[in-house]
């Protein structure tokens, strides 16, 4: 018998008849034996829509007091769970995270967990009961209501099977996997049976956005095999684990990220003096923007080119800092680009496989699709490369390194 966390999103709760559903499914679970802690978020839409009456009132609501009503969506969708299981004569019982005690600290609307109490929830297991528990949410030490962070039930869920040492925590949510890249841009792009945590991470951070980032980084920590399935059709989903077994079918690659939310900037000619990244980007974090990839060029009549990317959303200010910068070092000039797309192939295979990079480089000139920016890590390589060429880098990608379903699978 094994101890299984369940968590259900908001579309698998999203109406009265979703949640009937779900109930028929975790009785079906119950009934082959497992013990089970579900874990749910709210209703779909429903956080949005408090946050927004919240902002109707006032456009900065005090963090505390959001926390207390956007922490109500999930507390109606326990309650309409448990009732749902007891109506089908599944014994079960709903908790806040007050009620559980998930510990966090006191930074609204994006507290961590810091303990979890397993007490009462093993009490109930143990009297035969499906434990319901309301996700996104802890209680902080004054006895304030605290919220994880949007899309912190995934992190809920995962820190409850930490907790626990469940088997393992499944993600219920509206796909049935994590792919080796958007199906959308990709039709050929396959389900994956298993992952590793690091290129979950690298996946998800790229804009594969299936969890929330920070339970995958709990669920690295602790150990928890994590599983990510579709609410309503039968299969395997795709596991997320520690596991990196090196089996000759392992592909080098195991998907390829991509995403248009990065802008380009160049400061150009740069005296060549030490200290002047430093002078470049220290007003830049100094402003609380996020530098993503980083590239120098090699001096020339004693000055240099300088491109870095942030997030395009912070284009604007970080440009008016640089130019600032400009000024004050004597550089030349400060260009920018918005319309630039990153390219990611990621995989542990790339460890103990030389020459990735260059077949990446490689499929990218079959297309003569210009590279603007390289930055590797152990298990990544991506690429900077116009806007307009994003779908037909991931696609001749995608080929290249033989990640095209064989045949497309019935839906
Ligand atoms: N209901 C919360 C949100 O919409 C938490 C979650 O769904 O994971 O962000
Ligand atoms: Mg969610």
């Amino acid at each position: 018998m094994a101890l299984i966390v369940q968590k259900f999103g908001g579309t698998s709760v999203g109406s009265i008849e979703r949640i009937e559903q779900v109930a028929e499914k975790v009785k079906k679970h119950r009934e082959a034996g497992d013990d089970l802690v579900v874990v749910l978020s709210a209703m779909s839409g429903e956080t949005n829509r408090l946050i927004d009456l919240a902002k109707q009132i006032t456009d900065q609501p005090v963090p505390r007091e959001l926390d207390v009503i956007v922490s109500t969506g999930e507390q109606v969708t326990i309650a309409l769970l448990t009732m749902a299981l007891i109506k089908r004569g599944v014994p079960a019982v709903s908790y806040t995270g007050n009620q559980v005690r998930i510990l966090t600290d006191s930074s609204h609307n994006k507290a961590r967990i810091l303990q979890i109490d397993d007490q009462k929830i093993r009490a109930d297991l143990k009297e035969g009961r499906v434990v319901v528990v309301a996700g996104f949410q802890g209680v902080d030490e004054h006895g304030s209501i605290t919220t994880l962070g949007r899309g912190g039930s995934d992190t809920t869920g995962v820190a409850l099977a930490a907790a626990l040492k469940a088997d393992e925590c499944q993600i219920y949510t509206d796909v049935d996997g994590v792919y080796t890249t958007d199906p959308r841009v990709v039709p050929q792009a396959r389900r994956l049976e298993k992952i590793t945590f690091e290129e979950m991470l690298e996946m998800a951070s790229l804009g594969s956005k299936v969890l929330q980032i920070r339970s995958v980084e709990f669920a690295g920590k602790y150990n928890v095999p994590l599983r990510v399935l579709h609410s309503f059709k039968e299969g395997p989903g795709t596991l997320i684990t520690i596991d990196e077994e090196e089996s000759m079918e392992q592909p080098i690659i195991s998907g390829i990220a991509f995403n248009r939310d990065e802008a380009k900037l160049t400061i150009r000619g740069v005296p060549d003096t030490p200290g002047v990244a430093f002078k470049i980007l220290g007003p830049i974090s100094a402003s609380n923007i996020e530098v993503d990839m980083i590239v120098q060029n090699v001096a020339h009549d004693n000055t240099t080119d300088f491109t870095f990317t942030v997030h395009r959303n912070e284009y604007e200010s970080a440009k008016g800092v640089l130019e600032n910068t400009a000024r004050e070092i004597g550089a030349r000039e400060v260009i920018g680009d918005t319309k630039i797309a990153k390219v990611s192939i990621v995989g542990v295979g790339m460890r103990s496989h030389a020459g990735v990079a260059s077949r990446m480089f490689e499929a990218l000139a079959k297309e003569s699709i210009n590279i603007q920016m390289i930055s590797t890590s152990e298990i990544k390589v991506s690429v900077v490369i116009e806007e307009k060429y994003l779908e037909l880098a991931v696609r001749a990608l995608h080929t290249a390194f033989e990640l095209d379903a064989p045949v497309r699978q019935g839906e």
